[in-house]
């Protein structure tokens, strides 16, 4: 299983996240400052 990190488009914010907490995030936004976002703000960490 991979790391995988958030990375908010619009504050910048970075967050070591598992599948269910990207399944939330991608349905609620940006846990900071709540922007919607997008698969595209899921990266692969290191
Ligand atoms: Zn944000």
């Amino acid at each position: 299983m991979h790391r995988l990190e958030f990375v908010c488009p619009a504050c910048g914010q970075t967050i070591e996240v598992n599948e269910s907490m990207r399944e939330t995030i991608l349905n609620t936004g940006c846990p900071v400052c709540t922007t919607t976002v997008s698969g595209d703000d899921f990266v692969a960490g290191e």
